[in-house]
């Protein structure tokens, strides 16, 4: 049966500032790695209620697509980026910088945020 990815981020958690593991995989997967993660890195207990925390946090992975044939340039720029919601912001946002002579701002990186697209997988 197909089992969508899962990921999850300590980012998500502003009480784990510091750490910024990411784990994705199957349910399954995800759920036992983070536990055995909450155990060992955040001095969690190894509890049902940890499990469920943990399964509330779990988000379906969605590959994210920009791509800059949607948008003629003057340089008739042609590059796609896809990957996760943060890689493709954070390497977009680089590379309209660089190579479209925009600046680095939150709303450019809101603009762009909402141009992104699903990727199909
Ligand atoms: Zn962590
Ligand atoms: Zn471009």
């Amino acid at each position: 049966m197909f089992q969508k990815r899962k990921v999850i981020d300590c980012r998500w958690d502003p009480s784990e500032s510091a750490c910024t593991l990411a784990v994705s995989g199957t349910e399954d997967e995800v759920l036992q790695a983070s536990i055995e993660h909450a155990v060992s890195a955040h001095g969690e207990k190894n509890t049902p209620e940890l499990r469920n925390d943990i399964r509330r946090y779990l988000r379906d992975e969605k590959r994210k697509v920009i791509d800059c044939r949607w948008f003629p340039s003057e340089n008739k720029c042609s590059l796609a980026i896809s990957g996760s919601e943060d890689e493709v912001l954070n390497a977009a946002v680089e590379h309209a910088v660089k190579s479209h002579g925009e600046k680095s701002t939150p709303e450019l990186r809101k603009e762009i945020q909402k141009l992104l697209k699903e990727a199909e997988d």
